[in-house]
């Protein structure tokens, strides 16, 4: 039980918002306030709803480690299961009747030892501890097409889906291919009457299976004895160390062995010779986030599906105009075009201690030593915030080891000498300036491709070593960086 009651406010419901009002209140905190500014929990699992959505993490290991779910019907979780799970989760720790909905903070000041939160409403709250869970990947980026405004059809973003349009037998285009357009691209084939999929850069697709859990599995993974001899935790986390070995160390086996992978899938699934080229990247596998898909190149091999690799020179209204001057007459236009990674709590207006604006502060690039914590701006906490391991694993895994790097934090604020915790610049700097050195020989900067992981100076952005560090570095603060000793109990 704490010492202290301090007043905490959680930004967020998603994901991680959830994990954090779930810890706070079994660490005994009583004044804990979650802002969220939809109307129910969820997240990303919330906003996006298109056709095909699925996690491409095992479903057993999207859960959190205290509350696993037996009851996932498919070894990838489906969309909508994962959103009832945060649904369920969130009701049975109370934390809906810890959240206020339909509130978004508009701005977040720390003065006088406290932070001041502004709201869109006009509500007014303030807190000695702010928890930032906003989400990463949750604002959609909207290519600017030509003529958009023009099509007579239906257009809409990934992450906006419009359930009110009737998609059988429809024409429709879809923009991008990443793992979003290619999920889309799965789940629409042979329902569509002409699916065309239009590609700027070929992506590596690595295949997967994707099977259901029987009835008589489900219930067996009701006693945790069972879902944890199934899980295999011990073959996971050797896989996620492969991942990051791949990403780290490009003359890596673990490297080599992917890339292998996607290139044997390209070679056996597409069987024209033509469409398996236009379907073959230039650069290394990896270098962008890898698409996992057990039936991508089935799709595209549909008869009513067709590549287009020709660039968009323009929307009309009866369609999408290639460069080549062919008119794609289509009903319905879909951008899978993704999101803005570096908005982070943006646009949130953030001012720290000394007036220092979250704005400048990031001016080059967002940045927060460990992910977690950022100078001038004390007890303020982010969960997935900037620089964090992100790739083909959980998030809710990095989120709980995050979370409980916090708690060590906050342990500290909960003893009387200790009114502030907030990192050093000097330990800022130097963190920042090892990981952008150490970034430079991942395969997100050296694999020959453009994507969402690099920063606007081409610079990946995101934790370049391998999953162990980030788990030693998580597992007890480096005191120093925060110019504290080191607490007794550790000694
Ligand atoms: P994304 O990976 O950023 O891909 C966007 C796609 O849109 C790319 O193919 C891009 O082409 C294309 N594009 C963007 N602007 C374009 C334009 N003006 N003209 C033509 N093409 C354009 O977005 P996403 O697929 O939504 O995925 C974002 C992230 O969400 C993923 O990386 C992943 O982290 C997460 N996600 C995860 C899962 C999962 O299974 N866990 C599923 C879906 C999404 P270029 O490559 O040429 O830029």
């Amino acid at each position: 039980m704490p010492n202290k009651q301090p007043h905490i406010i959680v930004l967020g419901a998603g994901m991680a918002g959830i994990l954090a009002g779930i810890r706070l209140q079994a660490m005994g905190y009583k004044n804990v306030r979650l802002y969220e500014k939809a109307d129910r929990v969820g997240g990303t699992w919330r906003e996006n709803t298109y056709p095909g959505l699925t996690c491409d993490v095992p479903s057993h290991f999207y859960t959190y480690s205290f509350e696993r779910n037996p009851d996932w019907t498919r070894h990838l979780p489906p969309g909508p299961e994962i959103q009832a799970y945060f649904e369920r989760t969130a009701l049975k720790y109370g934390i809906d009747k810890l959240t206020r909905f339909g509130e978004e903070c508009s701005a977040a000041d720390y003065r006088d030892g406290r932070w001041h939160l502004q709201f869109k409403s006009g509500l007014k709250d303030s807190a000695d501890i702010l928890i930032a869970a906003t989400g990463v990947l949750h604002h959609p980026k909207y290519p600017s097409i030509p003529g958009a405004d023009q099509f007579r059809g239906a257009l809409f973003h990934s992450a906006r889906w419009d359930h009110t349009v009737a998609l059988e037998g429809k024409r429709i285009g879809v923009v991008g291919n990443g793992s979003t357009g290619v999920q889309i691209i799965s789940a629409l084939a042979g329902t569509a009457a002409q699916l065309e999929h239009y590609q700027r850069t070929p992506q590596w697709i690595m295949p997967v299976e994707n099977g259901h859990f029987s009835e008589q599995e489900r219930a067996a993974f009701k006693d945790p004895a069972v879902l944890a001899h199934a899980m295999n935790v011990e073959e996971y986390m050797a896989s996620v160390e492969a991942y990051t070995q791949s990403i780290t160390d490009l003359e890596s086996d673990a490297s080599k062995a992917m890339a292998q992978a996607c290139r044997d899938n390209l070679e056996q699934s597409v069987a024209d010779p033509a469409l398996r080229e236009q379907l073959r990247p230039d650069h290394l596998p990896l270098c962008k986030r890898l698409v996992f898909s057990p039936n991508y190149y089935q799709a595209i091999q549909h008869p009513q599906s067709q590549l287009v690799t020709t660039g968009i020179e323009k929307i009309e209204a009866e369609g999408i105009r290639t460069a080549d001057g062919t008119l794609h007459e289509l009903d319905v236009i879909v951008y899978a075009t993704g999101f803005h990674a570096d908005s982070f709590m943006r646009p949130m207006a953030m001012t720290g201690r000394n007036g220092v604006q979250l704005s400048e502060f990031w001016q080059d690039r967002p940045k927060a030593y460990l992910a977690v914590t950022m100078p001038e701006f004390p007890n303020l906490f982010m969960l997935n915030g900037p620089n964090g391991p992100v790739g083909n694993f959980s998030l809710i895994d990095i989120a709980e080891h995050q979370w409980g790097y916090v708690e060590r934090l906050m342990a500290r604020l909960d003893v009387d000498d200790c009114s502030e915790i907030v990192p050093s610049m000097a330990a800022m700097n130097a963190f920042e300036a090892e990981r952008v050195e150490a970034a430079k020989h991942t395969v997100w900067y050296r694999g020959g491709c453009v994507s969402w992981y690099l920063d606007a100076e081409g610079i990946p952005s995101s934790w370049p070593w391998n999953f162990q560090r980030f788990v030693d570095c998580m597992a007890e603060p480096d005191w120093d960086a925060f110019n504290l000793p080191a607490p007794a109990t550790a000694e």
